[in-house]
């Protein structure tokens, strides 16, 4: 059985039809790249897996451990190791980063069946995965997002990736805006945290991310679409020729 498979897929907002019937499978262990021009409908790919609802789906379906993720609400799908990083993630002041994440992360393990962490554990695991991912210790001490900078942004948003240990990451990259050390940061990441029982998502505009992981599969979205999966290496042609080349031949399949 797949983590997720996502069947003929249709979404809308309003009497925009955005997803157009997208097919896709990802198995524990892979890494999928989810690449396409802008407005294409990745964000709304993540959004409906997200459980946002402006999206309305009106076809298909959305298999996640073989049940039906459409009928879960956000929090559910959280519980279930589902992990989202959006493009934009919440500045919360006034609020300490180590505090929140640590009341994110029990909540999660709460609803799992696990055992909440006390202060001491969370901070032991909090430091041994700050190690890891080659963060500054001073996350802990700030503010949820506060005067963050576009790539501390990212780095704590990774930072709490690895905290929630999911099973299926997804991950939003901004259209623009990365620095080239926010894009090493999130690829290094995804690399480190890989694991046998974890898949990732990760959606993005730049082939460069794609420098610094690896993935299995490279899938381009076209109106709505997945129009052509492949490995590493359809991504250096996107970034080598354009997309060009690609609209070309789905056209003429058409
Ligand atoms: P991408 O992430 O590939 O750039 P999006 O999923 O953000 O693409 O957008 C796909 C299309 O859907 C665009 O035409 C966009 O304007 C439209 N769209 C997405 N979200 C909304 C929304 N909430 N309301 C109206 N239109 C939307
Ligand atoms: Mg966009
Ligand atoms: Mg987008």
């Amino acid at each position: 059985m797949s983590l997720l498979e996502i069947k003929n897929l249709h979404a809308r907002v309003g009497d925009k039809e955005i997803l157009r019937g997208v097919n896709l499978q990802v198995n524990a262990g892979e890494v999928h790249a989810i690449m396409g021009l802008n407005g294409s409908g990745k964000s709304t790919l993540a959004n409906v897996l997200a459980g946002r609802d402006v999206y309305e789906v009106t076809e298909g379906e959305v298999l996640y451990e073989g049940e039906n993720l459409l009928e879960l609400d956000p929090e559910e799908r959280a519980q279930r190791g589902i992990f989202m990083a959006f493009q934009s993630p919440i500045e919360i002041p006034g609020v300490n980063n180590a505090y929140f994440l640590k009341a994110a992360i029990n909540a999660v393990r709460k609803a799992r069946g696990l055992e909440e962490l006390d202060a001491i554990d969370f901070m032991k695991m909090a430091r041994e995965r700050l190690k890891l991912l080659g963060i500054d210790e001073s996350f802990l001490k700030r503010d949820v997002n506060f005067g963050f900078s576009g790539g501390e942004k990212k780095r704590n948003e990774i930072f709490q990736l690895a905290l929630m240990e999911p099973r299926l990451a997804i991950l939003d990259e901004a259209d623009t805006g990365l620095d080239i050390d926010a894009l090493r940061a999130v690829g290094s990441a995804v690399t480190k945290l890989r694991s046998p029982d974890r898949a990732f998502l990760v959606i993005t505009h730049y082939q460069r991310l794609l420098n610094y992981v690896e993935p299995d599969f490279v899938h381009v979205m076209m109106d709505g679409r997945i129009v052509r999966t492949g490995d590493a290496s359809l991504a250096k042609r996107l970034e080598a020729e354009g997309y060009g080349w690609l609209e070309e031949e789905v056209r003429r399949a058409a």
